[in-house]
């Protein structure tokens, strides 16, 4: 059981009041608020040890940069990775897949190689395969979604050719909820030695994770939405990818020896992370690690569960509201659309009732294709989200409804 009570009082931002109203915040999947634990190690750590990493050799630079490095074995320990080698800094998700594509891409993606991604997937993970197909003169291969918002994976293996190089899928949708069945789709790819790239932003905070065990090539996520700072991300990488990869940025820090004509590169993990290092930024995501653990994860999915299924199940028993997605395991979101009422409309509704919901294609515009629409109300919940919130949000829907929708509700 958790403690919610106190949970709450954790983040300072849940006693700010929204037009004289408590704040409802279900817009976490978007970014998480920040316990107070979290912005108290970021100001020990500017109050205290502020240094630049990894270039001094004075006391407050050895301080910080053994800060940086222990916030770097906490994520490792965290995702079970097999050495801090495999876990490079970024600034979040979609430069951690970015890291992927330019450098990856440039080392073993040629003319007529594919990469396959999904057609669920947030633009973060669509726009950089792209790019760099379109610079290689390589294949962009789509696994299309069926009508309840699943993968068609029976449709992968026909997907995969001896050219495929990487197969790029999230964990879980940041649209629809869904948790794809990651092991599955892992093991499936490696049947064909396809590499294959998570994009783990919207699970890493709801589900644990071991990236031994999921065995997956690449895994990328973001701090902001783990309850730590803006500005801070990993990606995981094999250290036999990483190893074989060329750098992606170049400057300081990620050198051995820099002469004018030529140089040559730091080992791993350093040789990904060119320019001084946001020390501060992996600090907090120690600090929201250890926030994590020391309420226990278990305890954390076993409450955002019944959370989350009590959500979907109270909006999709209101007459004139279609729920988008049918499929048995949900995490963290819940898409909606009012009938007849644009999401916009509703968002700002709510709004007003001192509720955040993210209204819009949740840059997800190839799925919303596949749902025939250009929107929709997104919830999505974090572990200080509360029953009484659900009750609010309903209540919430139910006068946006009575407001703009009525008119057109046909009843279910
Ligand atoms: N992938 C998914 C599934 C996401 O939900 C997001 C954030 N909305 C991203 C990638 C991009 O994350 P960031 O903006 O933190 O880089």
């Amino acid at each position: 059981m958790l403690d919610i009570d106190t949970i709450r009082n954790d983040f300072p931002i849940l006693r700010e009041k929204v037009y004289g109203k408590p704040l409802v915040y279900l817009d976490n999947a978007a970014t998480t608020h920040k316990p107070q634990s979290v912005l108290d190690r970021v100001i020990n750590h500017y109050s205290r040890q502020n240094s630049n990493c990894h270039r001094g050799a004075h006391f407050l630079s050895e301080q910080a940069s053994a800060a940086y490095e222990s916030a770097r074995e906490s994520v490792r320990s965290f995702i079970n990775a097999q050495s801090p080698a495999e876990i490079i800094f970024t600034r979040g998700t979609t430069e951690s897949i970015n890291l992927v594509a330019e450098s990856f891409g440039r080392k073993f993606v040629r003319a007529d190689d594919e990469i396959i991604i999904t057609q669920m997937e947030h633009h973060s993970n669509i726009v950089p395969w792209q790019r760099l197909c379109e610079s290689r003169g390589a294949r962009l291969k789509v696994l299309p979604m069926n009508k309840k918002g699943m993968l068609k994976l029976d449709r992968l293996s026909k997907l995969i050719t001896e050219n495929t190089k990487l197969l790029c899928v999230s964990y879980v949708s940041n649209t629809l909820g869904i948790v794809n069945p990651i092991r599955e789709i892992i093991d499936l790819a490696h049947r064909y030695d396809v590499a294959v790239l998570v994009d783990a932003a919207q699970a890493v905070q709801h589900i644990p994770l071991d990236v031994q065990e999921m065995d997956c090539d690449f895994l990328a996520f973001s701090g902001h939405k783990m309850y730590a700072e803006t500005g801070i991300g990993v990606l995981y990488g094999k250290q036999r990818w990483l190893e074989a990869m060329p750098p992606y940025q170049s400057g300081g820090g990620m050198i051995g020896n820099v002469g004018l004509r030529e140089s040559t590169y730091a080992e791993l993990p350093l040789k990904f992370e060119a320019g001084t290092a946001n020390a501060a930024g992996a600090i907090s995501l120690q600090a929201a690690i250890d926030y994590l653990q020391e309420i226990g994860l278990d305890a954390i999915v076993n409450y955002e569960n019944e959370l989350i299924n009590r959500a979907v199940e109270s909006i999709a028993s209101l007459e004139g509201v279609i729920v988008y997605g049918d499929f048995p395991q949900r995490c963290g979101v819940v898409s909606f659309n009012l009938e007849n009422a644009h999401p916009y409309d509703v968002g700002m509704i709510l709004d007003k009732l001192a509720i955040a919901v993210r209204s819009g294609n949740h840059c997800a515009q190839p799925l919303m294709e596949h749902l025939g629409i250009s929107g929709t109300v997104r919830i999505s919940l974090a572990l200080y989200n509360t029953p009484q919130e659900i009750d609010k949000l309903i209540a919430g829907v139910e006068k946006c409804r009575d407001m703009i929708g009525s008119r057109y509700v046909t009843t279910k």
